[in-house]
């Protein structure tokens, strides 16, 4: 019958299509990417030379030494792709680095290549692996199996290698590498046993086409308005990386005021910042030679990931960074003031745990200087040892009584006196210290513990209530935060309710605080639960106005009895513009028919300007911080006795 290029036609057919889709869709970005396009290149390349060795062949090509050159360079080439998809795997499971810096992996990859190229080299001399005849005919030799088992060993270590690292691996991804090698595997047995069914490129082909659907696909990975990297890779990579201890330098650029350019430009022009931030990071790169990947993580937030340690080059790419964003982006008409934060953390020096990357993240805000941070110079190493500790910490106070309830009392400026206070929750531990609820209150949302948490705040404040001691405090109510997740539990009313009934407390003396990523999650158990504390006569804050979305259609629509301003409004002193956006938040609210509470006030000046702005209630550090149950008891009383002494009313 003699050798038919049919399949071989259609596999060129494929490899073209697929070179082209991900050139036209633009993914060269990122080096999975990368490795496949090397991957369907090769494919490529060696399916043109077997197309040109058979056609030689067909054509009847005398030239004897043309045949030997251009079959070698197909075995040659043939090889190689199996040892290239063993490198895409490689790439997959992010372990290229541990080959590279280990003596024996290295041996174990690249000898059998350097085999396989000696053997096809001396193969011109000795005709062990193949030979052209007298006839001018392709003749396979003795040792031609030499090729099949060097592929079959390229193939093995694949299949060995995603079983080991299946547990970062998707099932799908799985499921796509063992079924493309299969598939290669068994076509290339069977032109093993037929050698005139040229089937072998074409399943090459085929195989590469279905590894392009099902992991290649560019919008798994590829952030649709900057072009970047996206935080789901991100997320994988690093969480690949952590897990390996592969050591990487790692550049974070945080664009701190995002919310509010985001609020001020709208969606539309927000992406043509974000990309035109996208673009500067890519030029500066290319200008200092710095490769590496670059990924938008979402809200206001880039990564640049450097592989190995490429500490000065970091280095100064971060300087670059930094002082490019020192001076204000023109954008349209507008000058643009970004407040954007540069870090530096190495894996697995500084950073060894996804928690920690996220306290880190998290804590650029705060650390925010004007200059380059290095994750290694903030101490706060501890701190993400703890957040990775945090659940078995959580764990361990509630099985061992390690929360207390503190009160911080509320003044309301009209009756001159102490009215109310807020319930705030502390833990104290013996390994850590005393931990910030910011701290461990996202972490119990999360995990779910928040509502046990939440039903331990509860029951302290009701039994508190419901004590002789807190009669003659003559506080109105006290004031207890709920959080977003608990907001969204069928039962929360009712296990209020319940509490409050064991203890007879009354609905008047509770104040339930809300906060506005709550409220601005209406859903319909949400509306429920507050439907039914409201009915039962509870009555209900809005906490931290100010900081998120504020959404005044919802506000209006929940029967909030107090709005609670948040401590970034007594910024007012630096801030002139404050006081106008103040004194209309606050003519809204009384218009609404609500109480004002401000939070965080410190000193004597910002009661004065509050009072005036006729805020009803003040609490801050100014009158006292949150005290545990008996020094707050003694506080308010001491401060009741002052009172008398000095004539006012009770
Ligand atoms: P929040 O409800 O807005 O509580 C006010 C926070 O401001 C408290 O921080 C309080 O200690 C602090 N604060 C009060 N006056 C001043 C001041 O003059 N200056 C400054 N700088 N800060 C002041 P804390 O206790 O660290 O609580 C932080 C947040 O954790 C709370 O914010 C609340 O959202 C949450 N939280 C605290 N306890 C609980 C709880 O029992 N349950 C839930 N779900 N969340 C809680
Ligand atoms: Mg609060
Ligand atoms: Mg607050």
């Amino acid at each position: 019958m003699g050798k038919v290029l049919y399949f071989d036609y259609a596999a060129m057919v494929i490899g073209i299509v697929l070179l082209g889709c991900m050139l036209l869709r633009k993914m060269t970005n990122g080096k999975m990417n990368r490795a496949f396009i090397l991957l369907v290149s090769m494919a490529i390349l060696t399916n043109a030379v077997d197309i040109i060795a058979v056609s030689y062949d067909k054509l009847g090509g005398v030239f004897l030494t043309e045949k030997m050159i251009y079959h070698s360079m197909y075995l040659l080439l043939r090889a190689y792709t199996s040892f290239f998809c063993l490198c895409y795997v490689i790439m997959l499971t992010d372990t290229w680095f541990k080959a590279s810096n280990n003596r024996w992996k290295k041996l174990m990859l690249f000898l059998p290549m350097a085999i396989v190229t000696a053997a096809m080299i001396i193969n011109v001399f000795t005709n062990h692996i193949f030979s052209i005849n007298h006839d001018g005919v392709y003749v396979r030799g003795p040792l031609f199996l030499i090729l099949y088992i060097i592929n079959g060993y390229y193939a093995v270590y694949g299949f060995i290698k995603v079983f080991m690292y299946r547990k970062m691996l998707s099932l799908t991804k799985i499921f796509s590498i063992y079924t493309g090698s299969l598939l290669m595997m068994g076509a290339a047995a069977i032109q093993f046993l037929m050698p005139d069914v040229l089937i072998d490129m074409f399943a090459n082909a085929t195989g590469l086409l279905f590894l392009f659907m099902m992991i290649q696909r560019p919008e798994e990975i590829t952030d649709s308005e900057t072009g970047l990297l996206k935080l789901s890779a991100y997320d994988k990579e690093l969480g690949r990386s952590l897990q390996n201890k592969k050591p990487e330098t790692i550049i974070m650029i945080r664009m701190i005021n995002f919310t509010v350019i985001r609020e001020m430009l709208g969606y539309r022009d927000t992406v043509c910042v974000k990309r035109t931030i996208a673009s500067s990071i890519l030029q500066l790169m290319k200008e200092l030679h710095v490769h590496g990947d670059v990924y938008y993580t979402e809200s206001g937030n880039y990564r640049i990931k450097l592989e190995g340690k490429q500490e000065e080059k970091a280095a100064a790419l971060a300087e670059r960074i930094n002082t490019l964003y020192k001076i204000p982006l023109k954008y349209k008409e507008m000058q643009l003031n970004l407040i954007v934060c540069v870090c530096i953390a190495r894996i697995p020096t500084d950073i060894d745990t996804p928690e920690a990357m996220i306290a880190l993240s998290n804590d650029l805000k705060h650390k925010y200087s004007g200059n380059v941070l290095y994750a290694s110079r903030i101490n706060t190493r501890v701190r993400y040892n703890m957040m990775h500790d945090m659940e078995r910490i959580l764990e361990d106070a509630l099985a061992n009584n390690g929360f207390e309830v503190y009160y911080q009392p509320i003044y309301s400026v009209k009756e001159q006196r102490f009215h109310s206070a807020e319930a705030l929750l502390r833990l104290h531990t013996k390994q850590y210290g005393y931990i910030s609820p910011e701290l461990f209150i996202p972490v119990a949302e999360k995990n779910g513990m928040i509502h046990k948490i939440g039903l331990f705040v509860m029951d302290e404040v009701c039994r508190f209530i419901g004590s002789k001691e807190y009669q003659q405090l003559e506080l109105e109510y006290i004031e207890i935060n709920l959080s977003p997740a608990q907001c969204m539990e069928n039962n929360l009313a009712k296990n209020i309710i319940r509490i409050m009934n064991d203890h007879h407390v009354l609905p008047q003396q509770l104040n339930l605080e809300i906060t506005e990523t709550a409220s601005g999650k209406i859903q319909d158990i949400v509306m429920d639960n507050i439907t039914t504390l409201h009915d039962a006569g509870i009555s209900l804050s809005l906490d931290d106005f100010g900081t998120g979305y504020s959404n005044m259609t919802r506000i209006a629509s929940i029967p909030f009895h107090i709005i609670k301003l948040d401590k970034t409004f007594t910024d007012i002193e630096n801030n002139p513009n404050l006081v106008i956006v103040l004194e209309n938040v606050i003519k809204m609210i009384k218009a609404l028919n609500m109480k004002i509470v401000v939070e965080g006030i410190e000193t004597k000046e910002l009661v004065k300007t509050f009072s005036d702005l006729e805020c009803e209630y003040i609490q801050g550090y100014y009158y006292s911080k949150p005290l545990p149950r008996q020094p707050f008891i003694d506080f308010i009383l001491s401060h009741q006795r002052c009172r008398t002494a000095v004539g006012l009313p009770q």
